[in-house]
């Protein structure tokens, strides 16, 4: 995976957040304050800016950018040049413009992949598994969650674990990732019979079971996106994500089923 591929994963997380605004929005009256989807929408729409603005890095394939005019100037992007570049800017851009706590834990998070994935032009899954804990051990040394306190630690640890048990079982790219995005997507579900024990929602109480969490929720969508992204790569030549596995694609369980309401 290069940087290509997470500037696709980027803007496709940004698309499927946009597309699920008023979903999560809703998740978030129910047992918050009804601005989860409006918060993370305006946060990737300054993402996609910042990710845009920055000049073309030496990545060829990266044709988005249009406005310089002159694609083969050869400057080297600051902002962008690697995967983990992009996602600390991801990060930063996110602390940034979006409140609350989402906006710090999620910023958090990306800063800390795009630092655990260094300066490398290639990614590959055991890179994307290290960027994922310490993405998880981000979010937990900032918001003090655990598993079961009915948070985005619900979506973002059984995801993470699922993904290194694939990835140590010999799984294909498109398998490890598959798992990945069902585990957070089962997590985000088993939130709705949870009682909030952190953030907003744990003033409710007991009043707080029977909704899903808004973060686990968003946190599913942003993993369902890098499935999505990634998996597609990884069957192409030359991406760094060579696999063991069948090549057995497994991407029946898209994102789409959760922008239901
Ligand atoms: P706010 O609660 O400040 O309005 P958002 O609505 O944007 O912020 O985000 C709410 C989400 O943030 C929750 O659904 C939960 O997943 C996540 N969250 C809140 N507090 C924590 C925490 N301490 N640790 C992890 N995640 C948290
Ligand atoms: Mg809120």
């Amino acid at each position: 995976m290069d940087t290509a591929v997470f500037r696709a994963w980027i803007t496709a997380a940004a698309a499927v957040i946009e597309a699920n605004r008023d979903h999560l929005t809703q998740l978030d009256a129910a047992i918050g304050d009804a601005d989860h989807g409006i918060n993370l929408a305006r946060g990737f729409t300054a993402v996609l800016a910042a990710i845009n603005e920055s000049p073309p890095g030496p990545v060829s394939s990266n044709t988005v950018l249009s406005n310089t005019g002159s694609p083969g100037t050869g400057a080297t992007s600051a902002g962008v040049a690697t995967p983990g570049a992009l996602l600390t800017l991801t990060g930063a851009t996110l602390i940034s413009k979006v409140g609350g706590a989402s906006g710090p834990l999620y910023g958090t998070a990306f800063r800390r992949a795009g630092k655990a994935l260094g300066t490398a032009p290639e990614v590959g899954l055991p890179d994307l598994e290290q960027a994922l804990t310490a993405a998880l051990a981000g979010v937990q040394q900032l918001g003090a969650a655990r598993e079961g306190d009915k948070t985005m630690v619900d979506a973002l640890a059984p995801a993470t674990r699922a993904f290194s048990k694939a990835i140590a079982e010999g799984a294909s790219p498109a398998d490890a990732l598959a798992a990945l995005a069902s585990a957070a997507a089962e997590g985000a579900a088993a939130t709705i019979q949870l009682q909030a024990r952190k953030g907003r929602a744990s003033y409710l109480g007991p009043r707080s079971v029977g909704h899903e969490d808004p973060g686990a929720a968003s946190t599913a969508l942003i993993l369902a996106a890098l499935r999505d992204t990634a998996s597609g790569d990884s069957g192409s030549a030359g991406t760094g994500l060579a696999g063991t596995g069948s090549g057995d694609t497994a991407t029946e369980d898209n994102g789409a089923r959760d922008a239901g309401a």
